[in-house]
């Protein structure tokens, strides 16, 4: 396994992805760099809001209250992040990615009470994530609630079919039918009251439209909950071309 590990980090040596200094996949400098994700407009329709607070209107669609984003996504240095996070097996960038969560966008979350909160992310197919590994939301998201202090629920939510990537559908209905039907409350966590009054942060590392966040929204929506915030990484609009 030490053999193993060895060759690993050969590969894969931890250092800044951008400028190669060691220690980090992304040193403090080169995160200084970066674009940052101005999380002033509600993130469902663009209007102006406070913190990525969802507006008047979308709060009738969605129970998602509130969405923070970390960087825009169309900078090379996040792309290169993502790309190793997903696909490379570089598990421990989860660790710097939720670092930066954490300084960046803690202090934008407005928690009513911390012992009534909870963690989660965007569920994989168990199919995708056997070939993959791990799901890399579950690994950011894991992290994250180590440095905050709160329990994190992996399998709260469940994907029950698998589904064509997200990435691959340039319009927000494709990816909601996509997504119809393909995730479940978990039938440990439906026992009566669980979730009541709770507050739930849902992770993923790439929000697009965001159907991903509303279809997870909508399958809590009958628990009860205090509030849902979603966090992603990184934010990508469908106009932009990607590569990953
Ligand atoms: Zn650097
Ligand atoms: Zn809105």
């Amino acid at each position: 396994m030490k053999i193993l590990k060895g060759i690993f980090n050969l590969l894969y040596p931890i250092k800044c992805i951008k400028c190669g200094k060691p220690g980090n996949y992304l040193c403090p400098g080169c995160n200084q760099t970066l674009i940052r994700h101005k999380n002033n407009r509600c993130a469902f329709c663009g209007e102006l809001s406070r913190n990525g607070q969802s507006c008047p209107d979308c709060l009738l669609k969605t129970s998602i209250n509130q969405v923070l984003i970390c960087f825009e996504y169309d900078q090379e240095t996040l792309k290169s992040l993502i790309y190793l996070l997903k696909y490379k097996s570089v598990r421990l960038i989860a660790r710097d990615l939720a670092h930066i969560y954490f300084k960046e966008l803690v202090k934008l979350i407005k928690l009513d009470n911390p012992k009534k909160t909870l963690i989660t992310c965007t569920p994989m197919h168990q199919k995708k994530e056997l070939i993959r590994g791990y799901n890399q939301a579950s690994q950011i998201a894991g992290c994250l609630s180590q440095l905050l202090n709160l329990p994190f629920l992996p399998d709260l939510l469940v994907k029950i079919k698998p589904t064509k990537a997200q990435m691959a559908l340039q319009n927000h209905s494709a990816r909601k039918l996509n997504l119809k039907n393909s995730i479940k409350l978990n039938d440990k966590y439906t026992e009566k009251n669980l979730l009541k009054n709770k507050t739930v942060l849902i992770v993923d590392d790439i929000m697009t439209t965001g159907a991903t966040f509303l279809e997870c929204s909508k399958i809590l929506s009958g628990s009860e909950l205090n509030q849902i915030i979603a966090l992603a990484f990184a934010r990508q609009f469908l106009s932009s071309k990607t590569k990953t």
